[in-house]
C-alpha cells in the first residue's frame, strides 16, 4: 500500500476513560462509522473489534493497547484524515498500558458517563495526560441513561480535574429522550432518527433550546475569541467572527492545551459519533503540530531531537509488544522521524544490536493490512524483531538516538504458581517469559532453593487474568498460592561495616577489602552510591564493581529477602592486590560489607500503602468508613455526587485491602466499586512484622 496521506493528515489519538465508561463501545462506533467495520458489535454480546483477548470478551474489560487505523472526512469542512487510535485499559491494575500508550499519542478522547460523571480512573489518567501534555477533547457518554446529566458532569471536571471545559454541543432531550445534539459553532441541530444513526438530520434548533443556545454559543465564541489576538480584537470591537476562523482558534488552543471541546452523545444508541470524528480531525493535532521528540545520542551522551519528518534519520520507540496468535511477536511504534522500510535493517540504540523489519503491519482491529513503508507520524506493527522490547529505540545505524524509555510502576502483589506437573515446568517459564515480555509491569521470579516460581503484579486482578491466560492460551492450569504483599526492607541506623572476599591458596587468588557507610534515605529517594576513595585504595576500574556488588546485595535484604529501598552508601575505603584482585571479587566484597552493615543496622520491614477510591450509593457510607478505619486506613476525603454516589478516598496499607473486592461487593450487594494503586511505603507495624518473620514468604 502507498502512501497516501500528508502528515498534517495524520490522527493519533487515545480514547481514555474510567473502567464502564463505553469506551470500547465508543471505539467499535467510530470504527463503525468509518467505515472498517461493517457489523456493529456489542461490547455486551462479546464481538467488539478491539477486545480480541478472549478474557478481555469474557470480562468486558479491554487489556491491550491494539493500534487501529481507520479514516474519516470531517463532515462540516471536509477535511481528510487518517486516524489510529491506540487502545488505552480503563482498569487501574493496567495504569502502565495507559502510560505507554499516552507516549505515543498526539491527542486524547477522554470518555465520561454522564450518570457516573469524572471517576476516580479517568481522574488519574487525567492527571497523567497533563504532565504528558497530551491535548485533548471530552466525549460525555450515556446521555440516554437515566439519571444522565452534562451540567453536574461539567461541574466535576472543573472541581475534580481542575480542567476548564468548553461544550461546543448540548443535548437534544436527556435519558429516553436524547435524540441529538445542537451544534454551538452552526447553530443547528443534529437529529439522530433511524437506529442505526448512519444519517443524521440537520435541523433547526428545537424552540425551548434555543435561549440555551444562545448563550452556550456567546460563551464558546468569548471563550476561544479569548486565547487568540485578532479573535479578541474582533470581539471586542464587535466584528463577527465567522465558523472556520473558530474552527481553527480552537484547534489551536486545544493543541496549546489552553481549551477542552465537550461533546454529548450515547454511543450505544449510536447518537452523536460521527460529531466526535469531525472532532478528532478538526481539533486534534497531527503529528505536525506536537513538539520535536528528544533523546540522547548514546554514543556521546549529548541530547539530540528529532523533528516529525519523513525525510530525517529514521527513529522509532517500540511501545509494545505481544505475542500474536498468527505470526509471533508484534511489536508496535510509534515512528518520530524518517521513513522505515520491510526487508530494512534497524538499530536497537538500547540494546546497541541491530534487528531485521520482515514485515510491516497496519492494524485495523483484528485484521492487518501488510504495508511496504512507514514514515514519520505512523503506528504501525513490526514483524521480525527478536531481541527487542517495550520502551526501547529503534533508528537508523548511523544517527543513533536513544528516546527516554518508558517508566513502570512496581509490582505490589506476588503469587506463588506451580506447573500442573513437573513435566510441565519448562513449558511454564516459556509461557511465562513471553507474557513479561508482552507486559513490563508483570514480574516473574523463580527461586532454585525453593523450586518455587513467583509471578509479580499490579494488583489481584492483574495476576488473576495472567493465570487465566496461562491456562487459555498455554493450556497450563496452575496451582496458585494466596496472593501477598510485595514489601520492602530498609534501614533505620548509620554503621560502617567491612566486607573481606579473600581466598589465597594455590594458584590465582582472591583479593578486595571493602569498607562502606550505610545510611538510611529519604523516603522514596532509592538508591545512592558515593565513592570517598582516596589515594587509590581501590583502583578506579574497581569501584562500579563495588556498586554493582550493592545493587546485588539489595535485591533480597537481610531481614525477610524483600528488596532494599532507600540507602545511601558511602564507600570509604578499601584494599586491594596487585595480582589477585578482580571485578568480580570487588563485587563479592562490596556486597558482604553491605549485608553486614543491613545486619547491624536496625533493618525493618516497608509494606505498600495505596491511594484507595471507593464510590458507594448513599446507603452503605457509613459501613464503608468503618471498614476503612478497620482497615488501618486513613480516611483522606469524602465525596457526595448527585444524590446517590458517595466516594470515599483513603491511604489503606495493602496488607489490609487483600481480597477487598469480594469484601466490598459482599458490604453493598455488589453496588460499590473502588480503585486503587501505590501511593507510598511505610513502615509496617509490629504485628505484620512478626507475621510475616514467621511464615514463608515468596521474594
Ligand atoms: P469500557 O469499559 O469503557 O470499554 O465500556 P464499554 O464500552 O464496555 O461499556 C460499558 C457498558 O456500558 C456496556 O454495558 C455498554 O453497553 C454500556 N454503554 C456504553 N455506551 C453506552 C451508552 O451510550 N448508553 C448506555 N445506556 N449504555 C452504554
Amino acid at each position: 500500500m502507498s502512501i497516501s496521506y500528508a502528515l498534517n493528515q495524520i490522527r493519533n489519538i487515545g480514547i481514555i476513560a474510567h473502567i464502564d465508561a463505553g469506551k470500547t463501545t465508543t471505539t467499535e462506533r467510530i470504527l463503525f462509522y468509518s467505515g472498517r467495520t461493517h457489523r456493529l458489535g456489542d461490547v455486551d454480546k462479546g464481538t467488539t473489534v478491539t477486545d480480541w483477548l478472549d478474557q478481555e470478551r469474557e470480562r468486558g474489560i479491554t487489556i491491550t493497547a491494539a493500534a487501529i487505523t481507520t479514516t474519516w472526512c470531517d463532515t462540516v469542512t471536509g477535511q481528510e484524515a487518517q486516524i489510529n487510535i491506540i487502545d488505552t485499559p480503563g482498569h487501574i491494575d493496567f495504569t502502565a498500558e495507559v502510560q505507554r500508550s499516552l507516549r505515543v499519542l498526539d491527542g486524547g478522547i477522554v470518555v465520561f458517563d454522564a450518570v457516573a460523571g469524572v471517576e476516580p480512573q479517568s481522574e488519574t489518567v487525567w492527571h497523567q495526560a497533563d504532565s504528558y501534555g497530551v491535548p485533548r477533547i471530552c466525549f460525555i457518554n450515556k446521555m440516554d441513561r437515566v439519571g444522565a446529566d452534562m451540567e453536574r458532569t461539567l461541574q466535576m471536571m472543573r472541581e475534580r480535574l481542575r480542567a476548564d471545559p468548553l461544550p461546543i454541543q448540548l443535548p437534544v432531550g436527556v435519558e429516553e429522550k436524547f435524540s441529538g445534539v445542537v451544534d454551538l459553532f452552526r447553530m443547528k441541530a443534529l437529529l439522530f432518527i433511524d437506529e442505526l444513526g448512519a444519517t443524521p438530520t440537520l435541523t433547526d434548533v428545537p424552540s425551548e433550546l434555543r435561549d440555551a443556545a444562545r448563550t452556550a454559543r456567546a460563551y464558546l465564541v468569548e471563550k476561544i475569541a479569548e486565547t487568540d489576538d485578532d479573535l479578541t480584537r474582533k470581539f471586542l470591537e464587535g466584528t463577527e467572527i465567522s465558523n472556520d476562523e473558530l474552527y481553527q482558534a480552537l484547534r489551536r488552543a486545544v493543541i496549546a492545551n489552553k481549551l477542552v471541546p465537550v461533546l454529548v452523545g450515547s454511543a450505544l444508541r449510536n447518537k452523536g459519533v460521527q460529531s466526535l470524528l469531525d472532532a478528532i480531525v478538526r481539533y486534534l493535532p497531527s503529528p505536525l503540530d506536537v513538539p520535536p521528540i528528544k533523546g540522547i545520542n548514546p554514543r556521546n551522551q549529548q541530547q539530540e531531537v528529532r523533528h516529525s519528518d519523513p525525510k530525517g534519520p529514521f527513529c522509532a520507540l517500540v511501545f509494545k509488544i505481544v505475542a500474536d496468535p498468527f505470526v509471533d511477536r508484534l511489536a508496535y511504534l510509534r515512528v518520530y522521524s524518517g521513513v522505515l522500510r520491510a526487508g530494512s535493517r534497524v538499530y536497537n540504540a538500547n540494546r546497541g544490536s541491530k534487528e531485521r523489519v520482515r514485515h510491516l503491519l497496519q492494524m485495523q482491529a483484528d485484521k492487518r493490512q501488510e504495508i511496504d513503508a512507514c514514515r514519520a507520524g505512523d503506528i504501525v506493527a513490526v514483524v521480525g524483531l527478536k531481541q527487542t522490547f517495550t520502551g526501547e529505540t529503534l533508528c537508523d545505524m548511523t544517527h543513533s538516538i536513544q528516546l527516554e524509555t518508558i517508566n513502570f510502576p512496581q509490582p505490589v502483589i506476588n503469587i506463588a504458581v506451580e506447573a500442573p506437573s513437573t513435566a510441565d515446568q519448562d513449558r511454564l517459564h516459556e509461557a511465562l517469559a513471553k507474557l513479561a515480555e508482552e507486559d513490563p509491569t508483570f514480574r516473574r521470579i523463580f527461586d532454585p532453593e525453593s523450586g518455587q516460581t513467583v509471578i509479580s503484579g499490579m494488583g489481584e486482578l492483574h495476576l488473576e487474568i495472567i493465570v487465566e491466560r496461562l491456562r487459555r492460551e498455554f493450556n497450563l492450569t496452575c496451582k496458585v498460592g494466596p496472593p501477598q504483599v510485595a514489601h520492602r526492607e530498609t534501614i533505620t541506623k548509620t554503621v560502617e561495616a567491612e566486607g573481606r572476599y579473600i581466598q589465597q591458596t594455590g594458584g590465582h587468588g582472591h583479593y578486595a577489602v571493602v569498607w562502606l557507610e550505610v545510611a538510611p534515605n529519604e523516603r522514596g529517594a532509592g538508591f545512592a552510591f558515593e565513592d570517598r576513595i582516596t589515594r587509590g585504595a581501590i583502583p578506579k576500574q574497581f569501584i562500579p564493581a563495588v556498586e554493582r556488588g550493592i545493587l546485588e546485595a539489595m535485591e533480597s535484604g537481610v531481614l525477610v529477602g524483600y528488596p532494599v529501598v532507600d540507602v545511601k552508601v558511602t564507600l570509604l575505603d578499601g584494599k586491594f592486590h596487585e595480582v589477585d584482585s578482580s571485578q568480580a571479587d570487588f563485587e563479592a566484597a562490596g556486597s558482604l560489607a553491605f549485608k553486614a552493615a543491613c545486619r547491624q543496622a536496625d533493618p525493618i520491614l516497608l509494606e505498600p500503602v495505596m491511594r484507595v477510591e471507593v464510590t458507594v450509593p448513599k446507603d452503605y457510607l457509613g459501613n464503608i468508613v468503618n471498614d476503612i478505619s478497620r482497615r488501618r486506613g486513613n480516611i483522606e476525603g469524602l465525596e457526595v455526587s448527585g444524590d446517590l454516589i458517595h466516594r470515599v478516598r483513603a491511604g489503606v496499607p495493602l496488607n489490609e485491602m487483600l481480597g477487598y473486592a469480594t469484601d466490598l461487593r459482599s458490604m453493598t450487594s455488589g453496588r460499590g466499586t473502588f480503585t486503587m494503586e501505590l501511593d507510598h511505603y511505610a513502615p509496617a507495624p509490629p504485628q505484620i512484622t512478626d507475621k510475616i518473620l514467621g511464615e514463608p514468604y515468596y521474594i
